[in-house]
């Protein structure tokens, strides 16, 4: 990431040091893609929340962003992306749920073309301003109901991370898999909330069980 503004490298609470340690939880915790690590390494979590919560921004955890929706923890950010990449360098990736833009940030500075939506308009605004005078150009920005997918019919993604939890998976994004395309997301059976991972072969649909999670609902229609 370019990041010339001097207020990107911040002082004390956002300093490059208070960032090293955050990166070593990450790895003491197992995240041993380099690229994973070192793109989160250099990205400003700090200026993807309140300034007022600036100094908790290196912690390992969720923080509020309002509208009733949280920035996910950097542990959980980098554990899917990083079973994202595990198949190997895709070229597109479908984010579902924008929130304040962090973990498409992520996602831009590793997979070539990304694409993600928001249900809450204010939210998708704020996210893409962030974005785009971070100089990531290579993000398209929706402000849909991630129901129903990217809204073009006929688009396929390499790669889908949905980070809101759902208790169905919606078959339109299934459709909007590529074949060999995988899907990370937070499953909610109605008692736990569990990382899953599916995968599109010829045969169908393969799944695997990742761990246990809490994310914010995946909720209809726009605000
Ligand atoms: N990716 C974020 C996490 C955002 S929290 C990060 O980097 O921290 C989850 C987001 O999903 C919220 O902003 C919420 O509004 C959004 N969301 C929930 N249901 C949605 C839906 N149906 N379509 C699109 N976005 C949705």
């Amino acid at each position: 990431m370019n990041s010339k503004n001097s207020n990107h490298q911040g002082i004390g609470m956002t300093s490059q040091r208070t960032r090293d340690r955050l990166i070593q939880r990450l790895i003491d915790q197992g995240i041993d893609n380099q690229l994973v690590l070192d793109v989160m390494r250099r990205t400003p979590r700090h200026l993807f929340v309140d300034e007022a919560l600036a100094h908790r921004a290196y912690e390992d955890i969720a923080l509020p962003i309002g509208f009733g929706q949280t920035i996910s923890q950097p542990y959980i950010v980098a554990i899917m992306t990083q079973r994202l990449l595990d198949a190997g360098m895709p070229n597109s990736v479908l984010e579902i749920g924008t929130g304040c833009g962090y973990q498409t940030a992520i996602l831009a500075n590793i997979f070539p073309q990304v694409y993600t939506v928001e249900r809450i308009e204010a939210l998708h605004k704020i996210a893409k301003k962030r974005l785009t005078d971070l100089e990531l150009f290579n993000v398209q920005f929706r402000h849909t109901d991630g129901n129903g997918g990217w809204p073009n019919p006929g688009y396929h993604f390499d790669r889908i991370m949905m980070t809101a939890a759902c208790t169905e998976l919606p078959d339109t994004l299934i459709q909007q898999l590529s074949n060999q395309g995988v899907m990370i997301f937070p499953f909610d059976d109605g008692i736990d909330q569990t990382l899953t991972l599916v995968t599109r072969t010829s045969q169908g649909l393969e799944s695997e069980a990742l761990e246990k999670v809490s994310f914010v609902p995946l909720l209809p229609g726009l605000v």
